[in-house]
């Protein structure tokens, strides 16, 4: 895809190189590129260049209700990338919402070349109801249900509207995410490997830029566009150049947890030249080429073995399930050796459940 960077210079480049016949034209390839947004519009929120300015989504009522979805446009004194920042798909993801309600303030919109359109709680009924997961109201996931349908339940029509009102408007997406509340996860990135070299080039580049070095690459997210499902695939598969970053553990926030994401979305501003200063990129990545779900196949309580980012052996125990009573009923084996990416952090257990998400590293990468 083309970046409004790119776009800008290309006009300007037809403009100098093109015909110029009057003295009309000889004007205009004087004059810089039009803006391409003098004003910028999501939702509720109508930014004019150098404002920052507080709005909603409108989620509309269906069969079932609709609810408002805060937004935040800030739309920078100068043109650039439109870079969208979203959170809470899982309302109780905490260190990634807190990250972007960080940014709202810390992002001033006079330094910015661009614009970022910033979403801090996606699911709003979760987030007030402190529910994991899945959005209460209709018990979908929030983030599988893209690109989103205006006749469906609540999650549909919300996913629809992100998808016309963020997705279609921005050239860069980074949707942040983070242990839910029965998870203790350790900070990692995604890579979306689309099969489009250029594109893949441009997100890796971004993801490298966040800062995070451990990054899973996603080679088996769907590639059509209208059954994109997450979304950041949602973007990817519409050609735009994004990813999906994961930081925090269950439950309270952990500060360095929500400031890792949140200097991450300042260290991609700056990498796309939309203000600030550029951070060094990842070094020495670890690149996680598959991840082993370990899923609990019976009801009991888990008791884990080790905790986030413990580095575990094929065969190794990760923890244990017992009955009501405390009576062992199962050891929870690694069955790959790899990194223990998230544990499950609280001791409830139904047949089904996630246990751990062990990440296979990518040998000689
Ligand atoms: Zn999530």
């Amino acid at each position: 895809m083309k970046s409004h960077v790119s776009r800008a210079a290309l006009v300007g480049l037809l403009l100098v190189t093109g015909p110029a016949q009057t003295g009309h034209d000889q004007l205009r390839a004087q004059a810089p590129a039009p803006d391409p947004h003098p004003t910028f519009t999501v939702g509720t929120a109508t930014a004019q260049r150098g404002q920052r300015v507080y709005g909603v989504l409108k989620v509309p009522a269906g069969s079932d209700a609709g609810y408002d979805m805060p937004v935040v446009v800030i739309h920078g004194a100068r043109p650039g990338p439109v870079l969208a920042v979203a959170s809470g798909a899982h309302g109780s993801e905490y260190a990634s919402i807190i990250a972007v309600e960080m940014l709202i303030d810390a992002v001033k919109p006079d330094a910015v070349a661009g614009t970022l359109i910033l979403l801090p709680i996606i699911n709003v009924p979760s987030f007030e109801r402190i529910t994991p997961h899945v959005n209460p109201t209709d018990n979908k996931s929030m983030n599988r249900f893209y690109p989103g349908d205006p006749n469906g339940t609540q999650t549909d029509r919300a996913s629809y509207l992100i998808t016309k009102e963020v997705v279609e408007q921005c050239d860069h997406l980074i949707d942040l995410h983070g242990g839910d509340l029965d998870e203790n996860l350790r900070p990692y990135s995604y890579w979306t490997v689309t099969g489009n070299q250029k594109q893949d080039d441009v997100s890796r580049a971004m993801v490298l830029a966040f800062g995070l070095d451990h990054i899973i690459i996603s080679a088996d997210r769907p590639k059509d566009p209208k059954a994109s499902r997450f979304l950041e695939n949602t973007a990817s598969t519409r050609g735009k150049p994004s990813f999906t970053a994961e930081a925090g553990r269950s439950g309270p926030v952990e500060i360095g947890d929500a400031a890792k994401l949140s200097a991450g979305v300042r260290n991609v501003m700056a990498h796309l030249k939309m203000g600030g200063t550029i951070a060094a990129p990842v070094r020495n990545p670890v690149w996680v080429e598959k991840i082993v779900s370990l899923t609990a196949d019976r009801d009991g309580m888990f008791h884990p073995t080790v905790d986030r980012d413990a580095h575990v052996a094929k065969g190794a125990k990760v923890g244990i399930v017992t009955d009501y009573v405390n009576r062992p009923l199962q050891d929870v084996i690694a069955p790959e050796a790899g990194i223990i990416m998230f544990i499950r952090a609280v001791p409830s257990l139904k047949k089904g459940d996630t246990l751990a998400n062990i990440g296979v590293v990518k040998m000689g990468g």
